[in-house]
C-alpha cells in the first residue's frame, strides 16, 4: 500500500497545488502501490503508460497556470463496467474481453474533464451480477484483510484497491448492493447516489431501473468531492435528473444537532452480533454529535430480495439480448447457420450466474407467468417505496447494517441463493431509487464492519455530512490491513 495514497484526495490535492508534489510523482506511487496489490487480482486492465502520461501532462500543466480544481491530477480506477474510449472494457465477461469502446461513458468523462487520471480498470462479477466477486471472467478478487475471503461484491476490485490504499477513490456502479456490500466488507466508505444522478449512459446495462454509478473513497469527504463532479443532469440518459449539479462538500461541515436517525430494530436481530454492536455504536456516536434517534420498521421490506430477484433478471434478460455475436462482443467459430451464432456465442461468452439471470428473467416475464411474477414483484417494490416515504415523514436518515455477516470465505457461498441473501439490507433502498451510503463503523473478528445510511431521494449531501461528521470521531475508516502495512 501508499502511505501517500492512503491520504486521500484532499491532502493530495493541496499538495500538488503548493507545488511540492508533482502529477507525476503522484501517479508513479499509486502504479507502484497497484502492482503491489497483484495478489488481490482486482485490475483487469491497467492502462497504458503513454496514455497515463498523457493524462498527467495535461493536469500538470493546468495546475503549474493555477487552472487546477480539487481533483486535477489525482489518481483512480474505474469499475469494468464504464465504456472507456481506447481502453478495454469488459465487464468481467468473456463476451466483452476485447471490446474496447469508441466513446467513454458520461462519469469517465466527467472525471477526466475534471482533471483525474484513469489508471485502469478494476475487476467484478461479470456484469455486476454477484455479491462476493467470485463471479468474473479474471477470476475473483481477494479481500485485503483476509485473502482467504472475499471483498464483496460486484464492485469487489473498486473496494479492494481502495482499501488496500492503491488509488485514493474508484468508481463503482450498485444495482442492489454493489458498492455498499463491498465496501463494508473491506472497510472503506462508498455511496451510491439516489437513482437518476449519475447518468448511466456508456455504463454497461444491468437493470436498467435500478443500476446507478457511485464512489469508494477511504473518507466520505473525498466520495463528496468525486460525486460532485460526475453527477448531474445529462442529456444521454432519458432517466437523468434535470437538476444542475449539486457541490456534496457544502454541507460535510453542518453539526448533527437536531438529526433524528431511524433504526430499525428488526433488522438488527438478523445480523452478526459483531455487527449490531457497530451499528448501535454508531448510533452512540451520532447522539453524542447531537442526534437524536428513534425505532422505525419498514414491513414490507423482508420481500425485497425476493422481488429484486425476479425484476432485476428480467431487466438483465432484456438487457444482455444485445450481446447476440453479430454487432461486437463474442462470436462463435465457423457458425452453421445464424441459429447457432446467436446460441454458442451467448453459451460461450457468458458465465453461469449470468445464464442464470437470463433463464428467471426471460420465465418472469413469459406470457402466463408475467402477472404472477413480474407484475407482483413490481406491487411489492411500491409498497416498499411506501415504507421508505412513511419513514423519512419521522426522520432524517435511516442506520442500518450493511451485510448480515462480516466478508465470507471464497467459495463459502457456494448456493446462489444463499449469496443473494446478503443483499437482504441494501436492496430495499434500491429498489425505492433511494440514496444509500457505508462507512466504516468497527470490526468483527478482526474483519471490517460497515454502517449503512439511507436517506430520501436526494439527500445524498446529508448522507455525506452525516458520515463525515462519523468520521471527524472515529478511526476506523483509517486503519489499514495488517498484511500490507
Ligand atoms: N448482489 C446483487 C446482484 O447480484 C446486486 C448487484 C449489484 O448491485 N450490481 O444482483
Amino acid at each position: 500500500m501508499s502511505e501517500l495514497m492512503r491520504c486521500g484526495l484532499h491532502a493530495i490535492g493541496s499538495r500538488l497545488r503548493a507545488g511540492e508534489l508533482s502529477v507525476a510523482d503522484v501517479v508513479a506511487d499509486s502504479r507502484r502501490a497497484l502492482h503491489k496489490a497483484q495478489p488481490l487480482n482486482a485490475v483487469i486492465t491497467e492502462a497504458d503508460e503513454t496514455a497515463i502520461d498523457a493524462q498527467a501532462h495535461i493536469a500538470q500543466q493546468a495546475i503549474t497556470e493555477g487552472r487546477g480544481g480539487p481533483l486535477t491530477g489525482l489518481p483512480l480506477i474505474h469499475k469494468d463496467i464504464f465504456s472507456t474510449r481506447g481502453l478495454r472494457t469488459t465487464c468481467a465477461s468473456r463476451m466483452l474481453a476485447d471490446y474496447v469502446p469508441p466513446f467513454d461513458a458520461t462519469v469517465v468523462s466527467r472525471l477526466a474533464q475534471a482533471g483525474m487520471v484513469t489508471l485502469g480498470k478494476a475487476n467484478m462479477d461479470e456484469f455486476a451480477m454477484g455479491s462476493s466477486n467470485e463471479n468474473s471472467f479474471f477470476g475473483p478478487v481477494r479481500n485485503p484483510w483476509d485473502q482467504q475471503r472475499v471483498p464483496g461484491g460486484s464492485s469487489g476490485g473498486s473496494a479492494a484497491l481502495v482499501a488496500f490504499g492503491a488509488v485514493p477513490v474508484a468508481t463503482g456502479s450498485d444495482t442492489g448492493g454493489s458498492i455498499r456490500q463491498p465496501a463494508a466488507l473491506c472497510g472503506v466508505t462508498g455511496i451510491k447516489p439516489t437513482y437518476g444522478r449519475a447518468s448511466r449512459h456508456g455504463m454497461i446495462a444491468f437493470a436498467s431501473s435500478l443500476d446507478q454509478a457511485g464512489v469508494f473513497g477511504r473518507y466520505a469527504a473525498d466520495c463528496a468531492l468525486v460525486l460532485s463532479a460526475m453527477c448531474g443532469h445529462d442529456p444521454l440518459d432519458s432517466t437523468s435528473d434535470a437538476s444542475g449539479p449539486v457541490d456534496y462538500t457544502a454541507e460535510l461541515e453542518k453539526p448533527l444537532t437536531g438529526l433524528r436517525v431511524g433504526i430499525i430494530p428488526h433488522w438488527l436481530e438478523n445480523t452478526e452480533t459483531g455487527i449490531a454492536t457497530a451499528v448501535e455504536a454508531t448510533r452512540e456516536a451520532l447522539e453524542a454529535l447531537g442526534a437524536q434517534s428513534l425505532p422505525v420498521d419498514l414491513p414490507n421490506a423482508d420481500l425485497a430480495v425476493a422481488a429484486y430477484y425476479v425484476l432485476a433478471p428480467a431487466e438483465a434478460s432484456s438487457n444482455l439480448a444485445r450481446f447476440d455475436g453479430v454487432r461486437y462482443g463474442h462470436r462463435c467459430a465457423a457458425p452453421a447457420d445464424l441459429d447457432d451464432l446467436y446460441r454458442r456465442s451467448r453459451s460461450e461468452g457468458f458465465g453461469e450466474e449470468v445464464k442464470r439471470r437470463i433463464l428467471v428473467g426471460t420465465w418472469a416475464l413469459s406470457s402466463g407467468y408475467y402477472d404472477a411474477y413480474y407484475r407482483r414483484a413490481q406491487k411489492v417494490r411500491r409498497l416498499i417505496a411506501g415504507d421508505f416515504d412513511r419513514v423519512f415523514g419521522q426522520v432524517d436518515v435511516l442506520l442500518a447494517p450493511v451485510t448480515p455477516e462480516v466478508a465470507f470465505k471464497l467459495g463459502e457461498k457456494a448456493d446462489p441463493v444463499s449469496l443473494y441473501q446478503s443483499d437482504v439490507f441494501t436492496i430495499p433502498a434500491s429498489l425505492a431509487g433511494l440514496p444509500g451510503l457505508s462507512m466504516p463503523a468497527g470490526f468483527s473478528q478482526g474483519l471490517p464492519v460497515g454502517a449503512q445510511l439511507i436517506g430520501p431521494h436526494f439527500s445524498e449531501a446529508r448522507l455525506l455530512n452525516v458520515a463525515h461528521q462519523f468520521q471527524q470521531h472515529s478511526d476506523f475508516h483509517l486503519r489499514t490491513p495488517e498484511a500490507f502495512t
